[in-house]
């Protein structure tokens, strides 16, 4: 029996478990299929305080991990595959093992977004990737499209202009998302050039197995044309990691958990990170709305009114 399930090991989850180990609740945190989260694909993190020369995602939550473990964390590295919340305590499987908990932080952040295209699924892998940090380097003095307009989609294409000779960004309106600050290490760039108003109608070659051209569509004049590249990273955002869920705790019709707060509408359930926040997403508001959970958990697990002892 713990006092604290945390579901998720970013940096809302490791943040909330060094706040509940701190009062001394029995935590446990499941780290999931991509321990660390998001982060652990990114590359330099330039914008999380306290690190001003910057600092490499991996690095960064290892140093949170490590500070979650010295205050007594414990770690499964399974996935839960199924949550039975209807009574307390509540119960947890984690493939065939199941524990309990008096109190759940579902801190599961969000996977990538895909574009939904039939020769995107074949070529997943090969040639057709959603992280430039991990495949990068095999499209060293290639030519490279990045599909999205946001933070994510900048941060990619600049990545790959270590190796790529050439990264397209093919972005659907005419103007980037991403914040000034991104966007002008992009237009700066003499690597990168843009497709713009342009959406991803195929990506050629299935029959070959490799990625030798996008056809584009400009979306204001209906013009198609092949954009001949070898590989094309996707960085259209992210879905929050909510299957679980369904049906159990209150989503939003985009999937995210409905919170006050980082109270779910079950009580004693908790919520942290980009699972609930589809607005800020960013690894500092993720830190801190996990440091919330802890703190409402903890007041929760101790009557509301009884004094936090964090
Ligand atoms: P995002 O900000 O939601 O941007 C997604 C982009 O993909 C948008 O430009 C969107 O186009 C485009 N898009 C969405 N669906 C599409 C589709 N089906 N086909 C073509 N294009 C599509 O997501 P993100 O870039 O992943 O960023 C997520 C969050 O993480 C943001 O809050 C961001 O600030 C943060 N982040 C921060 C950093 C950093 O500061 N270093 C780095 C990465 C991410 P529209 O513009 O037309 O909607």
């Amino acid at each position: 029996m713990y006092d604290v399930t945390i579901i998720g090991s970013g940096p809302a989850g490791l943040t909330a478990a060094i706040y509940t180990r701190r009062a001394e609740l029995a935590t446990l945190v499941v780290s999931g299929a991509q321990p660390g989260g998001q982060l652990t694909i990114t590359s330099a993190v330039d914008n999380f305080p306290g690190f001003p020369d910057g600092i490499e995602g991996p690095e960064l939550m290892d140093r949170i991990r490590r500070q979650a473990e010295k205050f007594g964390a414990e770690f499964d590295a399974g996935e839960v595959t199924a949550v039975d919340i209807d009574t307390q305590p509540f119960r947890i499987s984690i493939g065939k093992k199941t524990i309990d908990t008096r109190a759940i932080i579902i801190a599961t952040g969000s996977a990538c977004r895909w574009l939904g295209l039939e020769s995107e699924l074949k070529l997943r892998g090969k040639g057709v990737s959603a992280c430039a940090t991990c495949d990068g380097f095999f499209f060293t003095g290639k030519r490279v499209a990045v599909i999205g307009g946001g933070d994510a989609a900048i941060e990619e294409a600049t990545f790959l202009t270590r190796f790529a000779s050439r990264v397209t960004i093919v972005h659907r309106r005419g103007e980037l998302r991403a914040s000034r600050a991104m966007q002008k290490r992009a237009l700066d760039n003499p690597k990168i050039d843009y497709e713009w108003n342009s959406v991803v109608e195929d990506i050629l070659d299935p029959a070959q197995n490799r990625v030798t051209a996008l056809v584009l569509k400009n979306v204001e004049t209906g013009a198609r044309k092949e954009l001949p590249v070898d590989g094309v990273f996707v960085a259209v955002g992210h879905e929050p990691a909510t299957a679980v869920f369904r049906g159990k705790i209150e989503l939003d019709a985009k999937g995210y958990i409905v919170t006050d707060g980082t109270r779910t509408s079950v009580p004693g359930i908790f919520a942290a990170g980009d699972v609930h926040d589809s607005r800020y997403r960013q690894a500092v508001s993720a830190a801190g709305s996990g440091c919330r959970a802890a703190i409402d958990a903890l007041k929760f697990l101790a009557g509301e009114d009884a004094l936090p002892g964090w």
